[in-house]
């Protein structure tokens, strides 16, 4: 046992003891308001992810027969020890991810939402029962826990995100490690503390830390039966492929390019208040961001006045500062890969409605100011491809059917939104869109807790969604009884 977490450099939580990795690599945690140096993040060795999975599988023996009701003890405990250092932790998330405070509480919240509903396992694990199935028969289905589930988060919601799975995994009585992303670790050794703390009993829940080959060791490996994955795109499909491949269940949400729809009838003061929030809101890293307006050519041009009004306007700074409104990218190699894009967009002839590259913060930060294309072709990598920054790109569309059409044409389907005051329009846009999360006059579709987190097309790999009953059924499998008692 090495001790407990230093600020400087992760541990390990692994069947209720801190470990420094053992792996030969590793890498510096960066602030990204600062270009400095937080700490370090060693990755883990095979011997180390073979003792979390081990120390796991133990600790299902007892845990998936603990009576439910004392197994969401814990998770109260963790939701008051959540509220009560949210203000610490989200220091923390905010030092090594760069997103405003506000933003770090909301991610928080949203992430505290999901331990609430977990607490709700006891009714949520009820399958069904039906007396007389048959002629003399019962039949009754059980929801039964099925082992280790392994979560692989990225960096863009270090808080929300481990806690989309941690609460339904351990409620349902299975046991959990945790792989988080290594860009921002220290967010999930806090709430390893947490749920220390909150008195899990040793093994049932677990955090590993390390990159790719950590994840490839994880996701093959024999004590793991399945597996939650968010991140991008590609890595997403590699982690289903294999994990499935390997026999585990997997659900494999990826990367997304999301459309708002402005319609003629749209209100257009709303819909600029809400387009700058879901495009702008964690400088554009979100996978429910809205980086692409499709505008129809009736009110075009005022929206696009409005908009670039009200964006120039946002404050851009460190996410500590309080009157900070868009923080800085995560890293400067992700800030290198934004700006490509903004020179592709120019070289492909886009109107550059807005320059964010102008915007000047002081320091050795990774900023990228706002930035707003118009006229952007559909076809161009500045209307399909994932950025993953603040770069809005404004299409023009002839009618609301045509952008119907720009919106299906995505390889992605995570979420859109619809900005109108038509009903008819708002139940054509429910019934023809092919996204997972659908807004009408709502910037960020963002699902409660209590709704599964939707995802469609090249947004997501499985079946079972994150959060709300698909996630107590992603970690559980049903088994029916049918008795017949023939002398009763
Ligand atoms: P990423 O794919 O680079 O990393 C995600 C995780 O995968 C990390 O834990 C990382 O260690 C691991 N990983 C990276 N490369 C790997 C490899 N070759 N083999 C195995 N594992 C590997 O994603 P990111 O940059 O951290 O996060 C941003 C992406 O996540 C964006 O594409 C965003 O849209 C997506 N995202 C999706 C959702 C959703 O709900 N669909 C939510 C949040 C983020």
């Amino acid at each position: 046992m090495d001790g407990p977490p230093t600020a400087e450099t992760v541990r390990n939580y692994a069947g209720g003891t801190w470990r420094r990795p053992a792996g030969d690599e590793g890498r510096d945690v960066v602030n990204p308001a600062t270009g400095e140096s937080v700490g370090r993040v060693d990755f883990s060795s095979a011997g180390d992810v073979d003792d979390a999975v081990a120390a796991a599988n133990e600790a299902f023996e007892d845990w998936s027969e603990t009576a439910v009701e004392a197994r969401i003890q814990p998770l109260f405990r963790l939701k008051r020890l959540l509220e009560g250092n949210q203000e610490s932790l989200a220091e923390t998330l905010v030092t090594e991810h760069g997103k405003t405070t506000d933003e770090a509480l909301g991610e928080i919240r949203r992430g505290i939402e999901n331990v609430e509903v977990a607490c709700g396992a006891p009714s949520l694990m009820q399958a069904g029962h039906l007396p007389h199935a048959a002629p003399d028969i019962d039949e009754t289905a059980v929801r039964k826990p099925l082992g280790t589930f392994l979560a692989v988060t990225p960096f863009n919601f270090p808080a929300m995100i481990p806690l989309w799975f941690l609460p339904y995994a351990v409620a349902t009585g299975n046991t959990f490690v945790l792989k988080p992303s290594e860009r921002d670790p220290f967010t999930a050794v806090r709430i390893a503390e947490l749920v220390e703390e909150a008195g899990f009993p040793d093994g049932v829940v677990n955090v590993v830390h390390g990159g790719p080959d950590t994840v490839n060791r994880l996701i093959t490996h024999d004590g793991i039966e399945g597996v939650s994955f968010v991140g991008s795109t590609p890595i997403a499909r590699h982690v289903y492929e294999t994990a499935a491949g390997a026999g585990k269940r997997v659900q494999a949400q990826g990367g997304a390019k999301n459309h708002i729809v402005v319609s003629a009838e749209a209100d257009l003061e709303h819909a600029v208040e809400q387009t700058v929030s879901s495009a702008f809101a964690n400088a554009g890293q979100r996978c429910l961001a809205n980086p692409v307006a499709v505008v129809e050519d009736a009110v075009y041009e005022p929206f696009a006045e409005a908009l670039v009004d009200a964006t120039g306007d946002l404050t851009v700074g460190p996410g500590l500062d309080a009157d900070t409104e868009m923080g800085p990218l995560v890293s400067a190699a992700h800030r290198e890969s934004v700006l490509e894009y903004v020179e592709t967009g120019v070289a492909e002839g886009g109107r550059l409605l807005l320059d964010g590259r102008e915007r000047d913060v002081p320091g050795e930060g990774s900023y990228l100011g706002p930035t707003i294309f118009g006229d952007v072709d559909p076809d161009d990598a500045l209307a399909r491809e994932e950025i993953f920054g603040p770069v809005l790109a404004l299409v023009r569309a002839s009618d609301f059917g045509e952008a119907l059409d720009v919106v299906n044409g995505s390889r992605f389907g995570n979420a859109a939104s619809l900005f109108t005051r038509d009903g008819g329009e708002a139940r054509r846009f429910r019934h023809e869109v092919d996204a997972g999360n659908l807004g009408v006059n709502v910037g960020t579709a963002a699902p409660m807790a209590f709704f599964h987190f939707g995802g469609a097309k090249e947004s997501f790999f499985g079946d079972l969604h994150a959060q709300g009953e698909d996630a107590i059924r992603f970690y559980t499998d049903e088994t029916v009884y049918i008795e017949r008692w023939p002398d009763a």
